[in-house]
């Protein structure tokens, strides 16, 4: 589906845009000259988070299961962390299970929803991350789970219609696995309503938020979702952490045995710095999200606009002007010799941005999510995705330089 912007909406936009991404509080992360513009694969540390962690890398070192001095001190660091977290995604201390990343998070949710919740059925999308498609597949292969796939809608939303009549039609019990926000389109999910349609119909419902957790607010007491996967560099915090949000509603068994950690659902030495890392990015970004989350969306609609005004052959993949995270803006450019090397050319112009999904960076044509959408991988994908350290000069560079490379 192409999101075409009117005319009249361009110049606005471009007027309103050029004042606000005009006004960068944050300061610049431009490192070695390059322009990082794939904050969707993974985003910077911010030194608040370091600084945060730094303890629990040198001094702070103590097993958090000891019971002397320097384990009890690791141990009350970690609990803080849940708390906080839990307290900012509207959960209790007791539904969060800190992981190694988004990947474990999803992994562990759909394979504990067969293996201890019975579903017998799968509910999900052709859009979702590999980490959610390789599961379901790995699941079905083995002949644990049946598989549906909700249709799409043709701008790439999930069609809820068809969601309900899957869930109608369902004789046993069911996991639906639904992503909040698509990392390659940004299309976001209406998680009440997928959340109101499990419940209604019984279905056990888990959402890979990875997207949005640290970008966009959450109340888990409010949302009728059962699982949530959340992952630390996706907002400034560190890599190989992650969350599962488990309802108290529902028990699963752990993933990985061995000793007692996080109340015997994960064995494991906690990684702590990487813990606290989470949880300080995730106060930072929820601090700052009123200030932030304006200022990174004026750089998408600064984007969009110049290239709207500048390549009208471009289109916009997902629904870019409607239901869609501000981070993330997924462009389809006509396939043309210049643009069949665009994702290169735009690299050797120290400009750093994806075709799609990080495994998929640097391939070009083998977007699953595109091709679901679409049908086809008819045209050059090319995904920006902006963080706070962005700026509207990088935004400008970034149209000069598709200039001269098309
Ligand atoms: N789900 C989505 C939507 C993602 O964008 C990613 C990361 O690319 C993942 C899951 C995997 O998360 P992690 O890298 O923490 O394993």
């Amino acid at each position: 589906m192409v999101s075409t912007i009117p005319f009249f909406m361009l110049s606005f936009l471009y007027k309103f845009n050029s004042a606000e991404a005009g006004k960068n509080e944050f300061k610049s992360y431009t490192v070695m000259n390059r322009i990082y513009l794939d904050n969707a694969a993974t985003t910077a540390l911010d030194p608040l988070v370091l600084e945060a962690m730094m303890p629990f890398l040198t001094t702070h070192y103590g097993n958090p299961s000891s019971v002397h001095g320097y384990g009890r001190d690791t141990r009350i660091a970690i609990e803080n962390a849940r708390k906080s977290v839990a307290a900012i995604l509207g959960a209790k201390p007791s539904e969060i299970f800190f992981t190694a990343g988004g990947t474990e998070s999803s992994n562990t949710a759909i394979i504990s929803a067969v293996r201890d919740l019975r579903c017998k059925r799968i509910i999900t999308s052709l859009t979702e991350h590999h980490a959610t498609l390789h599961t379901v597949e790995y699941l079905h292969e083995r002949g644990e789970a049946e598989v549906q796939y909700a249709r799409l809608l043709p701008d790439g939303h999930i069609d809820m219609t068809n969601l309900e009549t899957l869930l109608r039609e369902s004789k046993s019990e069911c996991l639906v696995s639904l992503m909040h926000a698509n990392n390659e389109t940004g299309n976001m999910l209406d998680i009440e309503t997928a959340g109101e349609l499990c419940k209604l119909y019984g279905a056990i419902f888990h959402s890979d938020a990875v997207q949005t957790v640290g970008h966009f607010p959450l109340n888990l007491s409010k949302t009728k979702v059962d699982m949530l996967s959340a992952s630390g560099h996706k907002f400034h915090g560190p890599k190989g952490v992650g969350v599962l949000y488990v309802s108290e509603q529902i028990k699963i068994k752990p993933l990985i045995h061995g000793g007692s950690q996080e109340r015997n659902m994960r064995a494991g030495t906690e990684n702590v710095a990487g813990i606290i890392g989470f949880a300080k990015a995730l106060e930072l970004a929820t601090e700052n999200y009123d200030k932030e989350s304006p200022y990174i969306r004026s750089l998408k609609l600064h984007l969009m606009t110049r290239l709207a005004l500048q390549f009208p052959c471009v289109c916009f993949n997902g629904d870019a002007c409607g239901s869609s995270l501000y981070t993330v803006l997924s462009v389809g450019f006509p396939k043309t010799e210049k643009t069949e090397m665009l994702l290169f050319n735009l690299d050797m112009s120290n400009i750093c941005v994806s075709s799609g999904s990080a495994c998929t960076s640097g391939a070009n044509g083998g977007s699953h999510v595109i091709k679901a959408i679409r049908g086809n991988n008819d045209r050059v994908t090319v995904r920006f995705s902006f963080s706070k350290y962005n700026t509207k000069e990088e935004i400008d560079y970034v149209v000069e330089k598709l200039g001269e490379l098309m």
